[in-house]
């Protein structure tokens, strides 16, 4: 059995850990190539876009793939529609492995906005020092809000437009709560914008923001594609492959 494993978070590479060596399994694990030094997962790997749906189903075909699991960021959700359509089109099954996103608890300040676009709208209203954890993409939308300053941090420096006063700071998590906290008082951050990523390796920042009281913008993920099949865990998954070898 060969399957496609759509990757680029720590749960595809789980996957890939436990499945990889297994007998009767051959596995591939796919990057979108926009990190500049990504952690690679086990197992054979290939980096770069299909080409869209048609592109995507022409590998499949071209590759022999029996199953497709994405295990893409929550907040990949073109390329977990193109896996469905697809998946759907050829026949072959797709599963959609997604962490569940986190959750408001007792002292957190969330304002849930539906996309970054109104995160800006958002923000444009709140405190002057804003913390932009949102990745490299998406940053631009908050370029116009020329009141505020930004603390932004990615992995790799962001593309595109800039909030004209800001400090950008490069860095991969996992992240403590010490160190989140060290962040919001050096930087005396007042509000702080994140995806709801959900996970542990990123979390502290919300813990670190609950204990300062500060408000936290929360971008809500994309909605999966309709009828999707899905698990949470990259275990979940594995017994979801075993179910067809
Ligand atoms: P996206 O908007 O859903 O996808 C845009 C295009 O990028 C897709 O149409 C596809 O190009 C290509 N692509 C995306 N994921 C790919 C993969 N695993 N393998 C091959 N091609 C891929 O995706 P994105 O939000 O830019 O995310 C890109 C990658 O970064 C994903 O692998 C995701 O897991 C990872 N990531 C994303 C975030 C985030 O916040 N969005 C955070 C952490 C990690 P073609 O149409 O040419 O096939």
């Amino acid at each position: 059995m060969k399957i496609l494993i759509l990757g680029g978070t720590g749960e595809a590479r789980e996957l890939a850990e436990i499945v990889a060596g297994e007998r009767g399994v051959e596995i591939v694990s796919s990057l979108a190539g926009r990190v500049r030094a990504p952690v690679l997962p086990a197992g054979a790997v290939r980096v770069g876009g299909f080409g869209g749906v048609e592109g995507l189903r022409d590998w499949l075909s071209d590759n022999d793939i029996d199953a497709v699991v994405d295990a893409t960021h929550p907040f990949a959700g073109v390329m977990s529609a193109h896996a469905a359509a697809a998946g759907t089109s050829l026949g072959i099954p797709v599963l959609h492995l997604r962490r569940p996103g986190w959750r408001e608890g007792p002292g957190d300040r969330w304002i849930r906005v539906p996309d970054t676009a109104a995160a800006a709208r958002t923000v444009a209203g709140l405190g002057d020092r804003v913390f932009l954890s949102i990745g490299r993409q998406g940053v631009s939308a908050f370029a116009h809000l020329d009141r505020q300053w930004f603390l932004i941090r990615a992995i790799d420096p962001p593309t595109g437009g800039l909030p004209p006063a800001h400090e950008i700071v490069l860095a991969r998590g996992p992240f403590t709560i010490a160190d989140e906290t060290r962040l919001l008082i050096d930087r005396r951050i007042e509000t702080l914008v994140t995806k709801d990523s959900g996970g542990e390796s990123t979390a502290a920042k919300l813990a670190a923001a609950r204990a300062r009281a500060l408000p936290v913008v929360v971008i809500d993920r994309p909605p999966l594609p309709p009828g999707a099949t899905t698990v949470d865990t990259a275990g979940a998954a594995r017994e979801w492959l075993r179910r067809r070898i």
